[in-house]
């Protein structure tokens, strides 16, 4: 919890300098054509910054900085022990500047301030401490061969990652990726969404400061359709990890294959089931989890718990209890530490929620609260949490992900019926389930297609266990030691004896 008060935030947000350039070989740097684009704020339409829209020219030379690092072995080559101090350091970077990053965050994206600080910047920290922490605990193998040979199991870094990540929580998904591909010894360039690239950009400066060499860690603000297919297509770019759209995920996966089969490993989207039943433990907690699933991030969450899917023989009790608990999250100034629902991160995904919500009243679903744009006196890009009911899986609104506050409500009948709408859509990120009875709650569990399953509970987990999707969520994990997959290849040597 911050002291300071909604003044106190507007007055650094005043005096703050806010860095715009792209960082290559440890300094920060114009685009090489000299192009910028206006970064807005959604809070109010301000142009926070010109920031550097970086394109191909770019991405080569980013490329070619940390391929060179990586081959002189000054970070690839470290002591695991070593890599594990300067990454803890850089994890203590990011705490110790914690209010700056986390007023970052809000001007650039719209989140609440008391999230980016309660939420964002210390999950960004997390990922790097507990990736550097592991680093110098994890052992190779040696293989059971037969008694004249030695068969060593050894991983090494892949060489030069490309990070691809979305606006949605800007820096702790690109420090998902940095933990684990830096721990592990690679290079990184990393190129954050257009919509947020303000955190990602000021934290290079703090990695080199943490003493991650300079080329070990670039940073390349632009478009998609620039600089990351850039980096998609590039020949000397050995892994391709990416948090975003699965429309998005899809293209990268085309690129790997147009250019040198690099890995691509996708962390995509979702649209994911929170099934209650009749017999849940405690309805009121259910409702206000349901609530939360829905509004915290404005909605703008992978896992949002999008579909609420209620037993029908207590809907007419639970709704009225979800709506309640609604009505507490309330848009309001991001800046403010009262409130809990910021904007929306820009005018073309306003449009996109608001889309949604008409293609809901089309379809004939019924608003029971919100539905509307709010707040649009102010300047900024606010929607109301907003639930449909009577919706069936069918519509756009059940099927799509909207990203943002929408939620649709559907019943059914019994537990077959909710597993199998559960995993009606494309999408297989995460579900939660709430029964009070155990053997129901594993069966539906183990039934559901979808990386994460929480019971009794909406979005809970840390570092310990690892994030992901089934279907068209996407592939690999992030978080846990599993993540070291992707940032890793696995070599068998053998020797005659
Ligand atoms: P997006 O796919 O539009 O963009 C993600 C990134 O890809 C951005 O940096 C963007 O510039 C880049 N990009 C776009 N087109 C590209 C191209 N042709 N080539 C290379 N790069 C390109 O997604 P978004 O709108 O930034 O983020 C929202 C999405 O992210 C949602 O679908 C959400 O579910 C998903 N998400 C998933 C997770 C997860 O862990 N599974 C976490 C957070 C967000």
């Amino acid at each position: 919890m911050t002291t300071l008060t909604l003044a106190d935030w507007q007055q650094r947000a005043r005096d703050l300098r806010i860095e715009g350039q792209a960082f290559v070989q440890g300094q920060y740097t114009a685009a090489a054509d000299g192009a910028t684009f206006d970064c807005i704020s959604p809070i109010d339409g301000r142009v926070l910054v010109q920031v550097a829209s970086c394109g191909a020219a770019d991405a080569e030379q980013a490329v070619q900085s940390a391929r060179a690092a990586f081959e002189s072995g000054i970070w690839s080559r470290q002591a695991p022990a070593r890599r594990k101090a300067v990454m803890i350091r850089f994890a203590d970077l990011l705490e110790a500047h914690k209010e700056e990053l986390a007023l970052l965050e809000t001007l650039d994206m719209g989140k609440p301030i008391s999230d980016s600080l309660a939420v964002d910047i210390p999950g960004a920290a997390r990922a790097l401490r507990w990736s550097g922490e592991a680093i110098d605990k994890v052992y190779d193998e040696v293989a059971p061969t037969p008694h004249d040979q030695l068969g060593l199991v050894t991983r090494e870094p892949v060489g030069v990652v490309a990070a691809i990540v979305p606006w949605n929580f800007p820096l702790m998904m690109a420090c998902w990726k940095l933990g684990p591909a830096l721990a592990t010894g690679n290079s990184v360039v990393l190129k954050p969404s257009e919509k947020s690239p303000l955190t990602a950009i000021r934290v290079a400066q703090l990695a080199v400061e943490a003493g991650i060499p300079p080329g070990v860690l670039n940073v390349l603000p632009g478009y998609g359709h620039t600089v990351g297919k850039a980096l998609a297509l590039h020949m000397d770019v050995d892994t391709l990890v990416f948090t975003g759209s699965t429309r998005v995920a899809k293209q990268l996966m085309v690129y790997a294959g147009e250019s040198n089969m690099k890995r691509v490993w996708l962390e995509a989207g979702g649209k994911s089931p929170n099934i209650v039943f009749a017999d849940a433990p405690d309805l009121a907690a259910a409702a206000e989890a349901a609530a939360g699933a829905i509004a915290f991030n404005q909605g703008e969450v992978c896992t949002a718990g999008s579909r609420l899917l209620v037993e029908r023989s207590i809907k007419a009790r639970f709704l009225p209890l979800v709506v309640e608990a609604l009505k507490g999250w309330t848009p309001g100034n991001p800046l403010d530490p009262a409130t809990n629902v910021g904007a929306l991160v820009d005018t073309q995904q306003l449009d996109t929620v608001l889309g949604y919500i008409e293609a809901g009243r089309e379809a004939g679903a019924q608003v029971l609260i919100g539905g509307q744009r709010t707040l649009e006196e102010t300047g900024g890009l606010y929607v109301e949490p907003t639930i449909f009911d009577g919706v069936s899986n069918a519509m756009k609104i059940a099927q799509e992900e909207i990203f943002g506050p929408v939620l649709s409500v559907i019943s059914f009948d019994s537990a077959e019926e909710a597993v199998a709408i559960a995993n009606d859509t494309p999408y297989g990120l995460a579900a939660a389930v709430w029964t009070a009875d155990l053997s129901k709650a594993h069966r539906t569990a183990r039934a559901l297609r979808a990386g994460s399953v929480w019971v009794n509970q909406y979005d809970g987990g840390d570092m310990t266990a690892p994030f992901g999707g089934f279907k068209q969520s996407g592939n690999g994990r992030d978080k846990s030691l599993h993540a070291f997959d992707k940032y890793t290849e696995l070599k068998a040597t053998w020797i005659k004896l």
